[in-house]
């Protein structure tokens, strides 16, 4: 099937870019990378009249490191993302996050913030922002602009808090603090599949912050004390999560995968942690 008639603009300037967008109100969409809306077009899910493609927009294409947080704009690839030489050490939980995310030439077209926008509760991307406590930056009239917590953002499939005449400009991941570690599990029919169970952890000196996708309809973050019995806490999350069955995997698989892969993530990490303490003796 092929997507209904559209007016195409492709502006060379987030002003112009905002423009059309208040312009074409609930009429117009944003393209960025294609890669999950030429579906929904394809499928006639979604009929805009108007297509904004940011993709030439060179003042939106950047990475920027800032005080405490690394600041990613709307025509940034994920394979850009991917390359960014300091990302491990900046960002440690998206470094290992992007080589799950589709496959290369996904992610050569696919955008970071597109991946955010698109809010899909299964996406890798949105489960780190909302783990690691990051931001979305949305734009309108000039001068114009708000920042949203990753948590209040993402509020259910495909649905978020972007209003419709509003361009997502930015992300933002905060760094990663001195003494947390930052760890990531996935499981997918096949790699480059979107995950049936995703879980990120951060790993701080009294709490582990988890999140999970895949499993509610959008990723959910809990802060777990490092003195409660952590089997318990787990069993808790994996049933406050409302899993539903659906061809892919049933509740109680999905239940056991956050309370089988959580327990692993956290303990082996913990373990490390152990292991690094240890001083060879003189
Ligand atoms: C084969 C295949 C496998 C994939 N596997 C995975 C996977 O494992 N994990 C995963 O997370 N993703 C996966 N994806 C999706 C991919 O990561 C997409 O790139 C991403 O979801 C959307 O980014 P995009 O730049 O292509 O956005 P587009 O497809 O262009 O847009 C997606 C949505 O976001 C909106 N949007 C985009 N940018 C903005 C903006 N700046 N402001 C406002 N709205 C905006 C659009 O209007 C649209 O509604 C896969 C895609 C394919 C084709």
């Amino acid at each position: 099937m092929k997507p209904a008639a559209f007016d195409y603009y492709r502006p060379t300037t987030r002003r112009e870019a905002i423009e059309k967008l208040i312009e074409s109100g609930e009429d117009a969409r944003i393209i960025a990378g294609g890669q999950s809306l030429m579906a929904v077009l394809n499928m006639r899910l979604s009929q805009p009249r108007v297509l904004i493609d940011i993709s030439a927009i060179e003042e939106l294409r950047y990475i920027e490191r800032r005080d405490d947080y690394l600041a990613v704009g709307a025509a940034t690839t994920q394979a850009e993302l991917a390359e960014y030489a300091s990302l491990t050490e900046e960002v440690p939980l998206v470094a290992s996050v992007l080589p799950w995310i589709g496959h290369f030439q996904t992610r050569n077209r696919g955008t970071v913030c597109g991946s955010i926008a698109h809010a899909d509760p299964s996406a890798e991307l949105p489960l780190c922002l909302t783990t690691l406590g990051g931001e979305v930056v949305l734009e309108t009239k000039r001068g114009k602009s708000r920042r949203v917590v990753g948590s209040d953002f993402f509020q259910g499939v495909l649905t978020t808090d972007r209003q419709p005449h509003e361009l997502v400009t930015e992300v933002r991941f905060p760094l990663a603090k001195a003494e947390h570690r930052y760890r990531f599990q996935e499981v997918a029919m096949r790699h480059g599949d979107f995950a049936i169970v995703a879980l990120a952890v951060d790993i701080g000196e009294t709490e582990y912050r988890l999140g999970v996708g895949g499993v509610a309809d959008r990723p959910v973050v809990t802060s777990i004390s490092r003195d409660v019995d952590l089997e318990d806490a787990l069993n808790a999350l994996a049933w406050s999560l409302e899993a539903q069955d659906d061809i892919h995997a049933s509740a109680a698989y999905r239940r056991h995968l956050v309370r089988e892969m959580g327990r692993r993530l956290i303990t082996e990490e913990t373990a490390r942690e152990e292991t690094d303490d240890v001083r060879p003796s003189r």
